[in-house]
């Protein structure tokens, strides 16, 4: 029996696996797919916000741990490349305004094209948020899970769980498609699917499955230097010669989604000059796990049988809810910093 199983390898998942393992935990992650990241992380902006945007509920009390832990990271898993570039923003209208948050900066023409010399004619001012970052997502989940295995962790792909192993009122590991998996503490890191697996517990976790597409686009390397978020588009580049481009959701047929990839190509075209020869590699539609509240972390039943971890941003907070998480299990403490957290009623 494993002390804990660990549902789903996306970035929340393996995160909380690499914790756990390297603390001599031991660990089976199962993941319904072929490979880790094939959930939303796959589909991911991947942007690791330091500062500004929007941090509901216990989201608040993370932010100031966020780039510590990525750093931290950084140092343990070499493998996990962050390209530290800041990032520009604007506000959905000039008359709206943006006030600059804690480390952020309003700068004017000159500051901008020093930072984005290819962007043409930018609005101005906009907010510079010098200690923002991104990162692959796929990679750094790979990494996470070669890391968790080094440190013994049991990874198993192709696993889907299809429900908890109830006896007795308690649950006692989850049943998947290869058989049951017995388990002191389940950690459901399964995104969306979460409040599905959840329902034997009639856990109140009001979770919405939110729509949104990413665009791949082959670019000259260095063209797009920062995370530049317009309200039109959002870009940066997430390896030399690629950029990763948010497509303004729209709801409809194929061809009104393959519109508008090609919507936010020109635009992207008419923003950078040297850009003529960016095409589309592709792009896809993936369901963020949206909790109404922010994220919910902790135990889902009395008994401790069962944890979850369910949260948008959740590239921006990995690094930082895996070790705490982690913490939690480990030690049986509480962590004040996921105070806020908590599903409903725990
Ligand atoms: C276009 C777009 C842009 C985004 N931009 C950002 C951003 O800039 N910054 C940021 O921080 N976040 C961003 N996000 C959100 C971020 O990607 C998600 O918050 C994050 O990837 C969620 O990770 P997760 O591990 O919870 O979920 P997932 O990646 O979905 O992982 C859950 C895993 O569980 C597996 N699973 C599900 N059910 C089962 C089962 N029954 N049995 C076994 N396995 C199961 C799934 O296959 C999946 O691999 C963006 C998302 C999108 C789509």
């Amino acid at each position: 029996m494993s002390a804990v199983v660990v549902v789903g390898a996306g970035i929340v998942g393996s995160s909380v696996a690499y914790h756990l393992a390297r603390r001599g935990v031991t660990v089976t992650l199962l993941e319904q797919g072929p490979g880790p990241a094939t959930g939303v992380t796959g589909d991911s902006f991947a942007w690791i916000r330091s500062s500004g945007g929007h941090w509901p509920g216990g989201a608040q009390d993370l932010r100031e741990y966020v780039r510590a832990d990525y750093r931290r990271l950084e140092g343990e898993l070499p493998e996990v490349s962050v390209r530290w570039t800041g990032s520009l923003s604007w506000a959905d209208s000039p008359a709206q305004g943006q006030r600059p948050g804690p480390g952020q900066f309003r700068i004017g023409r000159s500051d901008i094209a020093a930072l984005e010399p290819n962007l043409r004619d930018p609005l101005t001012p906009a907010i510079h948020t010098p200690s923002d970052a991104g990162v692959e997502p796929t990679a750094m989940t790979h990494a996470l899970i070669t890391a968790a295995k080094a440190h013994g962790a049991i990874v198993l792909h192709n696993t889907a769980v299809t429900s908890l192993q109830v006896a007795g009122g308690r649950v006692e590991g989850v049943l998947t498609s290869t058989g049951l998996h017995a388990a002191a503490t389940v950690v459901l890191a399964a995104g969306t699917n979460v409040p599905t697996l959840c329902v034997p517990l009639a856990a109140d976790l009001a979770i919405a499955a939110s729509p949104a597409t990413l665009a791949r686009v082959t670019a000259p390397p260095g063209l797009v230097k920062t995370i530049v978020a317009r309200p039109d588009f959002e870009v940066r580049e997430v390896r030399d010669g690629e950029l990763l481009l948010v497509v303004p959701h729209v709801e409809g047929s194929a061809a009104a989604l393959a519109q508008a990839a090609q919507d936010a190509l020109q635009q992207l075209k008419e923003a950078f000059q040297g850009s003529d020869q960016c095409s589309l590699l592709g792009y896809r539609t993936a369901r963020r796990p949206m909790p109404a509240h922010g994220p919910v972390i902790g135990y889902a039943t009395h008994d401790r049988s069962v944890y979850v971890a369910v949260m948008h941003s959740a590239i921006t907070l990995a690094p930082t809810v895996g070790r705490l998480i982690a913490d939690e299990l480990v030690t049986g403490r509480p962590v004040p910093e996921l105070k806020r957290c908590r599903p409903r009623g725990h």
